[in-house]
């Protein structure tokens, strides 16, 4: 076609799917949709494009601007809901908004098909019989539906109380308006009996979407929630870029849960983005937890969430018995300090009455901390009050302000020279089982041995015929399984996680405690024994007592004190090259510039501190496929003065093209 004088063209904003943040003028000779999925030369090569919006002012010459080369006729334009929504993301999280575009769409061909998009609104689905609700849940629900526009809800009951049944009345509700629902889980395959349990009452209207699928299988699910023949997403955090035309309500299950923040390339919340996508939406959006986020839960006393308290069990079952060990009067130097007596006796007598033991191991970080065996004293750093990481079994070194003493040679609060590294995980555990019960089969459940739904599966059957008596496991045995054969759960070391040098990890560990004893109430006569060097610490008392509010309470006065989310807002920079000395200068000069862009922000009387830069330093695990990475981290009073800095900061870091900066807003992790 000639490119010249009167052929009319229209003309676009098209973002490519590329690393880069700019959009671009291109033209077509038809008129297309706001939200199509397109493709465009870029360089020298033809990618996958999306229209922004018309292009009515371009300044660029005619003849340079480039063409659309084919359009996709499969899929469905982008609202300008959704769009608005993902712009968001990519300004937040600082990430191309291309790539994040490219996720609401197929990875298929653009020719249209012969599978039409039939529209088949709701065939009423099956009126099932559902459960009486008691009081509270009643309640909830009421409220809950009273609201049909935008509002986050936030529902705190312990394990058993009946949140999944508040989930299913709340989706009958919405799939008879004819709108649609999104359940986001933490990890499908970890929580089999949930999803059994949505697919029980909704069984012609639900989908399934997360890594364990085939792309045929997503292709399928996609397609028939596009078409309004399905209604029900449930899936794991990706799910939420299905662009589900008539979404009604979002719920968020297990709202707490790490696995919804994406640790690498994209990293977003998947809970946070969910809350400003029902904002964009305008339409209600339910968290629910045992155990919740501390930010979530100040939100909801602070009244900006609706909060509802599930307080009782909603079956009769009695919460687990629990007894806390103090592994400090274990005798000294022994190979197996972290297996106390009552729990070797209690073992032994489960084993022998032909019951199953399982005992849980939190070893989630690897970040090695010191600590007395003789006190319990844990290092931590004078400036952050985190546990100082262990490196070349020499120093101990902060991860956020990179404070570095020698390690001492004694304990400062007892003078004890017996120092344990704390950094074990359920591989030694399984060793030294081995050795005490040869008679017995051990079966270790982490990410390591179980990867798969397979795997899993086939785990579930050996608990369940019985072919194993110990179960070692991580947190990850804690999420929504019941083995009415295991009378014995032991947590090896319930302070494992406080010493992560991390000011989440005392909130985190907390969490996993109270599931796992939540897991064991499920059976009518279970025993917990939970070991640890801090029986007085506030998290086992709490944990024992399996008293939230209070643990909420107590934890969120030192947030307070150091300024940590939910009272500041933090922005982690990742800096990783190939040369270590490269990445270390360039991760001090980055530093560097940003305590100077800083300054202005910390003049403002009406403010406390405005912008905090903390570091450079190594991150935790700095070295990593022979790349070695830095990080610096940023505190900002709040979250406007800190987008405010970032902007000022990003457009002068320089690039380099051996070195990376990724951003990672409201870092979950700070490995
Ligand atoms: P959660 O999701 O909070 O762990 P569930 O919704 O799974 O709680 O409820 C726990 C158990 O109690 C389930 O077996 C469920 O069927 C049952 N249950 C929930 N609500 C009621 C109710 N109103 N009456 C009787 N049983 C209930
Ligand atoms: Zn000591
Ligand atoms: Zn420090």
């Amino acid at each position: 076609m000639s490119e010249d004088k009167s052929q009319n063209y229209f003309y676009y904003q098209v973002q490519p799917k590329a690393p880069v943040f700019k959009s671009f003028t291109y033209k077509s000779e038809l008129k297309l949709n706001i939200g199509q999925r397109i493709k465009i030369p870029f360089g020298k090569r033809k990618i996958n494009g999306f229209i922004l919006k018309k292009d009515i002012s371009s300044k660029i010459e005619e003849k340079k601007i480039k063409k659309i080369v084919e359009i996709d006729e499969n899929s469905i334009p982008l609202s300008p809901k959704r769009l608005s929504w993902m712009k968001w993301l990519s300004d937040y999280y600082n990430y191309p908004l291309g790539s994040i575009l490219d996720l609401s769409f197929l990875k298929e061909n653009f020719k249209k098909k012969s599978i039409p998009l039939k529209s088949s609104l709701t065939s009423s689905f099956p009126e099932k019989a559902l459960l009486k609700l008691n009081k509270e849940q009643e309640d909830c629900i009421n409220k809950i539906l009273k609201q049909t526009r935008f509002q986050t809800h936030l529902i705190h009951g312990i394990t058993g109380s009946g949140k999944t049944e508040v989930y299913i009345h709340l989706i009958a509700h919405i799939l008879k308006q004819k709108k649609q629902a999104l359940v986001l889980l933490p990890e499908i395959f970890l929580t089999p009996q949930i999803v059994k349990r949505l697919e029980k009452s909704f069984l012609n209207q639900i989908a399934l979407l997360h890594s364990q699928i085939s792309f045929s299988q997503k292709k399928q699910a996609w397609k028939s929630l596009l078409s309004g023949q399905k209604n029900l997403l449930v899936g794991t955090r990706s799910a939420l870029f299905c662009p589900l035309p008539r979404l009604g309500l979002i719920i968020i299950d297990e709202e707490h849960d790490s696995s919804f923040k994406q640790e690498d390339k994209f990293r977003y919340h998947a809970r946070d983005s969910a809350i400003v996508l029902a904002k964009e939406l305008d339409i209600p959006i339910v968290l629910g937890s045992a155990t919740p986020d501390f930010s979530s839960y100040k939100k909801a006393l602070d009244s900006s969430y609706k909060l509802y308290e599930l307080k009782k069990r909603a079956f009769k079952q009695s919460l687990p018995q629990v007894t806390v060990v103090d592994l400090k009067t274990k005798a000294k130097k022994s190979p197996y300090f972290w297996l106390s007596d009552l729990l070797l006796e209690k073992m032994t007598s489960a084993l022998n009455k032909g019951k199953q033991v399982a005992l849980f191991v939190n070893r989630r970080g690897q970040a090695t901390a010191l600590q007395c065996a003789s006190c319990g004293h844990i290092q931590k750093c004078l400036n952050c009050d985190i546990s100082l990481t262990l490196h070349q079994n020499e120093y101990l070194i902060c991860h956020y302000c990179s404070f570095l003493e020698k390690k001492p040679l004694r304990c400062p609060s007892c003078n004890s020279d017996y120092w344990i590294e704390r950094g074990f995980g359920t591989q030694k555990i399984e060793e030294g089982l081995k050795q005490i019960f040869p008679q017995y089969k051990i079966l270790r459940v982490d990410r390591d041995s179980i990867s798969s739904e397979e795997e899993m599966k086939n785990f579930i059957k050996q608990v369940e015929d019985q072919n194993v008596q110990i179960i070692i496991g991580t947190q990850m045995l804690s999420k929504g399984l019941n083995f009415p054969n295991i009378y014995l759960v032991g947590l090896i070391l319930a302070d494992m996680d406080f010493h992560l040098p991390d000011f989440r990890a005392e909130e985190r560990s907390f969490q996993t405690l109270l599931q796992m004893a939540g897991r064991a109430g499920r059976t009518d006569f279970g025993e917990v024994i939970l070991q640890t060097f801090n029986p007085e610490h506030s998290s086992i008392i709490f944990a024992k007592k399996h008293d939230y509010k209070n643990f909420f309470l107590t934890g969120i006065n030192s947030r307070k004190a150091w300024a940590y989310p939910p009272f500041s807002r933090l922005c982690l920079l990742r800096i990783d090259s190939l040369k270590e000395q490269e990445g270390k200068n360039f991760a001090k000069q980055t530093a560097e510039l940003a305590k100077k862009l800083a300054i202005p922000f910390q003049k403002n009387k009406s403010i406390k501190y405005g912008i905090q830069v903390l570091g450079p330093s190594p991150a935790p695990l700095m070295k990593i496929k022979n790349r070695y990475r830095f990080q610096i981290l940023i505190k900002g009073e709040n979250y406007l003065i800190l987008d405010q800095f970032l902007n000022k900061l990003f457009p002068k870091i320089p690039k380099k093209s051996f070195i990376q900066v990724k951003t990672d807003r409201d870092p979950f992790s700070m490995f």
